[in-house]
């Protein structure tokens, strides 16, 4: 595997791959690599000729500093994973190769509703810094695909909807959320879970499934409340929401009307660790 933590290297290579027309799969991600991130990337080698991997702790997406620098980093072990993994092109850059002091951070995209609601209300920016980063990444690696998880919802519809707003040339591909084996979605973040905290966690996928197995058959709000109620059972979780929504709007339903589109999203912290997941509810 090569790796390069210079844009211009990086590109270089890339460069020789686009004049050969090969295809190019990029998963981007923020390193402490799990068996969701390989799922993304045997997906992407599967579908390309060539994949890409980044690792990147984008610090313009964190809301605190003890958030940013608690994020779990290592890169060595990340490394070898994806050596083993037959990877070909590692990205790994340092934040100034991102975002050199001085340039200006924006991206002129209005998202409506979609970063304002769910994760959008307790984060204010993120969104906006997770879109910054994935427009650079995309600008820089002009990948064919790019592959997002559907555990992260919320920033894969916006990411759909960036793509398709400034008309960039890549198709999005959404992969399915892989879990552990009680059930809770993986995450870099369930290493910060003490052994009880990480017991506990598994009963949010607990109340997604008490969820899914009662939709259609009880009132969505009825429903929505009986679930919540499940969810605060544990003392230990503070929950931020846990709402049945559109999966397209992002906005909460009213009835089972349109089943295919309706999705439940929630965002637990549970010993300051925040844990989100969802689950479609006639898949
Ligand atoms: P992260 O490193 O958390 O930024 O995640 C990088 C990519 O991996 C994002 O597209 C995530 O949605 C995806 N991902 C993270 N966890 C999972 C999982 N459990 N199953 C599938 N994809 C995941």
């Amino acid at each position: 595997m090569n790796t390069y933590i210079f844009i211009s290297d990086l590109q270089k290579q890339l460069q020789s791959f686009a004049d050969a027309n090969w295809s190019i799969g990029f998963v981007p991600t923020m390193g402490a690599l799990h068996a969701g991130h390989l799922s993304l990337l045997r997906r992407s080698k599967k579908e390309n000729d060539i994949t890409v991997c980044s690792i990147f702790v984008n610090p313009i997406q964190f809301a605190s500093q003890s958030d940013l620098t608690g994020y779990p980093r290592m890169m060595e072990k990340d490394s070898k994973l994806l050596t083993e993994e037959g990877m070909d092109i590692l990205f790994a850059p340092e934040v100034d190769e991102m975002y050199p002091p001085g340039e200006e951070l924006q991206l002129d995209l209005d998202f409506g509703r979609l970063d304002k609601v769910l994760e959008g209300k307790s984060r204010p920016g993120h969104f906006k810094g997770v879109a910054i980063v994935v427009k650079k990444l995309l600008d820089i690696i002009k990948p064919t695909r790019a592959y997002f998880g559907k555990k992260d919802f919320q920033q894969l519809n916006i990411i759909q909807h960036m793509v398709d707003t400034l008309k960039l040339p890549v198709k999005v591909v959404a992969c399915e959320t892989v879990r552990e084996p009680d059930g809770l979605a993986m995450s870099s973040r369930n290493l910060q879970l003490t052994i009880g905290e990480r017991q506990l966690a598994s009963r949010i996928y607990d109340v997604l499934m008490f969820t899914k197995a009662n939709a259609g058959s009880i009132p969505v709000k009825k429903l929505q409340m009986m679930a919540q109620k499940r969810l605060a059972e544990t003392p230990e979780f503070r929950i931020y929401y846990f709402e049945i929504v559109d999966n397209r709007t992002l906005l909460p339903v009213s009835s089972w009307a349109d089943p295919k589109h309706i999705i439940v999203c929630t965002s637990v912290s549970l010993g300051g660790i925040r844990l989100i997941d969802n689950m479609e509810l006639f898949s």
